[in-house]
């Protein structure tokens, strides 16, 4: 058994080498998904940039996920309709269809195109995600209801499968597009943690850290709260029993099955949901024990397990992700908060801080404001995986 993410131990060539003399134009602190895609955006436009990571490429939330592809919001359709309303929802949820695309275009073996499949755990999440499937119809959305599920699902009395999602090796994607920037002339520095803003010698710098406090952010510091998930892999087992991402119980549970036959499930934050809120990235008996049962009574029999590993994700307490200026602080800007569900949301708001910082801010940025965070109003943690 190794503690590592089973994402992040496939083999992978080394990053091509670019250089730049003098100061970046920007430096972009953090090498996950959001970093790496924030900093091709800003090279392949003409800037110089300079993309710093504390360990490797990946190495975060990026490398240590689930992998699922999905889109939309951590929230529900109709949750976020409620909070930011229902025009902005609806460009939200079209905007992650269209960064998804593009996504798949760049990925290319790195993402295989499911669909997945959220599953109700009894009566009252079925008549959830019921009124979430008739709002994303009413609003023009692709989406099918299921029920009389068969097998290992017959448990679950109703599901919400999304068929344009996906499911992804994160690492090798993210790496893929590490080398892709670093093609286009970005300069990247694995192994070297940012200090200080000032230290990059840039006058326009990026954090793109999420969960992983970054001591970067002032008085936004900890307003996206550090979260751990924990997640194992299994054996290769014959059957192949969930080829598509599954979720379930609000995202507390989340599983799918990898081409070679194992298992790669997560979740189960909530049964010691005080000890998850953390950016110690370690596992514990008390979770890996949870996920381990679940597999078991999932398959019908306990099977080894070959990797467990924990990451760090960044809450929020709307669900909407907090991307823009740092108020009060000139040429820092922060891209993160995805609430666990950062992948799709990542990659976009990657381009997205990417295409601000060149002049040219989309409205969604409006309900993305960072400054919410400093005058929440009325916080809530509903569950998330
Ligand atoms: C267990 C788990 C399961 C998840 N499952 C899914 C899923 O299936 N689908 C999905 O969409 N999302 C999932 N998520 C969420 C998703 O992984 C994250 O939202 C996403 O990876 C965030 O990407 P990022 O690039 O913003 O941050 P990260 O990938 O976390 O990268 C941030 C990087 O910043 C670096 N860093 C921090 N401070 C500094 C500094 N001062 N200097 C230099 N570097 C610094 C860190 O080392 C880290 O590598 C999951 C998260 C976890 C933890």
């Amino acid at each position: 058994m190794t503690a590592t993410s089973y994402w992040l131990a496939e083999p992978h060539d080394p990053l091509p080498a670019a250089r730049l003399d003098g100061a970046p134009d920007v430096a972009v602190v953090g090498g996950g998904i959001t970093g790496c895609s924030c900093a091709l955006a800003l090279a392949e436009a003409g800037l110089r940039v300079r993309l710093y990571e504390t360990r490797e490429i990946a190495g975060g939330a990026s490398g240590r996920n689930g992998g699922f592809a999905l889109r939309g919001g951590a929230a529900p359709y109709p949750v976020l309709a409620e909070s930011i309303g229902a025009e902005q929802t609806a460009a939200l949820w079209r905007w992650t269809e269209a960064e998804l695309e593009e996504l798949a275009a760049m990925a290319g073996d790195a993402l295989r195109r499911t669909g997945s499949l959220r599953l109700a755990v009894d009566d009252e999440e079925r008549d959830e995600l019921r009124e979430e499937y008739e709002a994303l119809r009413v609003a023009g959305f692709a989406a099918e209801w299921r029920e009389n599920l068969q097998g290992p699902l017959s448990r679950y009395p109703a599901a919400l499968f999304h068929p344009t999602d996906g499911v992804l090796q994160p690492a090798r994607l993210v790496r893929r597009l590490a080398a892709r920037a670093a093609d286009v002339g970005v300069e990247i520095h694995e192994h070297t943690r940012v200090g200080s803003v000032g230290e990059t010698g840039a006058e326009t710098v990026v954090v793109a850290t999420d969960g992983y406090p970054s001591g970067l952010l002032g008085e936004l510091e900890g307003l996206v709260i550090p979260t751990r998930g924990q997640v194992v892999a299994t054996e290769p087992i014959e059957e192949m029993l969930f080829e598509i991402p599954h979720y379930g119980r609000h995202g507390f549970d989340y599983w799918h099955q990898r081409p070679d036959g194992r298992i790669v499930a997560g979740g189960f934050r909530d049964v010691s949901l005080d000890t998850e809120f953390t950016a110690d990235e370690i596992t514990t008996p008390v979770v890996q024990g949870a996920l381990e049962r679940f597999v078991e009574s999932h398959v019908g029999r306990p099977l080894r397990i070959d990797y467990r590993w924990a990451g760090i994700f960044g809450l929020v307490f709307d669900f909407v992700p907090v991307v823009g200026r740092v108020p009060g602080r000139d040429g820092l800007w922060v891209a993160g908060g995805y609430s666990g569900h950062g992948m799709v949301l990542g990659f976009a708001c990657g381009r997205l801080v990417a295409r601000a910082v060149l002049g040219d801010p989309d409205p969604l940025l409006e309900a993305f404001e960072p400054g919410r965070l400093l005058t929440p109003g009325e916080a809530s943690l509903a569950p998330t995986g």
